[in-house]
């Protein structure tokens, strides 16, 4: 299995684009892998986890092929996460020969933001479904079992993180974007999940920062880690990888990694890629 982290920044991204503070300055000037645009992950080749506006830019920059990709998984309708106007282009005349639909899974508030923002094609297919996913219930799509389970983030709408397994490989993600610590119903879905979790993508938005009610930093990502860890569900060797990233968390890279080797951690950064 493998999973490519194509967006690892909050909603701002990192350097935010209007700002001056001493974090998105001192990113300007170290660019690498400093520069973080908004969130979006691929598992394999063809599941791809949230759409934000810089779809076109994980495209045309970095070498997404979303050509390839089947299923769309979507958190939550933050702008970081989801750019409904994007899905518009899947139609003709602006997409040619595309001969299968998307197939797009969120809650009904992200339903809400394809019917509010999506202009409707009169007599043609807008080259995707919208279905629903429905907390704790597995949706078997291709070769994957994907399980929505409830985040710890905006109060305003439903939403949700996702267990993304391979059944062919074996193999099981844990993706955590946006949340804070798990909630109690999330836990003992994990606590009681019959196989074993690989990887674990954990959020760290606000970096030197605790928070644990709406976003992680990173004193709550190692206690999630720790806590899920004393479950029995993570395979002994699986990755836990901090992830989200937000100017106002204050840690730049480097710092970071070095924080995070001292907890057996990995740290995201636009383009990084693991199999597992
Ligand atoms: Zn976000
Ligand atoms: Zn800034
Ligand atoms: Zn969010």
């Amino acid at each position: 299995m493998k999973i490519t982290y194509y967006g690892t920044a909050a909603g701002e991204g990192w350097p935010c684009i209007f700002c001056n503070c001493e974090m998105c300055e001192t990113a300007r000037r170290l660019g690498g892998r400093n520069i973080r645009t908004r969130s979006q992950s691929l598992i394999n080749e063809d599941l791809l986890l949230d759409f934000p506006a810089d779809n076109m830019l994980h495209a045309n920059i970095y070498g997404l092929d979303f050509k390839k990709v089947d299923y769309l998984f979507v958190t939550h309708n933050h702008s970081d996460h989801f750019y409904a106007m994007d899905l518009e282009i899947l139609r003709e005349p602006y997409t040619h020969g595309r001969t299968r639909n998307l197939n797009v899974y969120g809650s009904l508030d992200v339903k809400k933001q394809i019917d509010d923002n999506v202009p409707k094609a009169k007599d043609r297919d807008p080259g995707y479904v919208f279905n629903r996913a429905v907390p704790f219930e597995t949706i078997c799509v291709g070769d994957y079992e994907v399980v929505p389970l409830l985040a710890k983030h905006d109060r305003h709408q439903e939403c949700l993180i996702y267990i993304v397994r391979s059944v062919k490989e074996d193999k099981a993600v844990l993706y955590c974007h946006d949340t804070g610590t798990f909630p109690d119903q999330t836990f003992e879905y994990i606590k009681n999940y019959p196989h074993k979790l690989n990887l674990v993508s954990l959020d760290c938005t606000q970096g030197e920062i605790k928070d644990g009610d709406n976003h992680m930093g990173f004193v709550d990502a190692v206690g999630e880690k720790n806590r899920l860890k004393t479950l029995g569900v993570c395979a002994d060797d699986c990755i836990f990888v901090l992830n989200h990233f937000s100017h106002n968390g204050r840690i730049l890279y480097d710092r970071l990694v070095e924080m995070a080797e001292k907890e057996d951690m990995l740290v995201s950064y636009d383009g990084m890629a693991i199999k597992f």
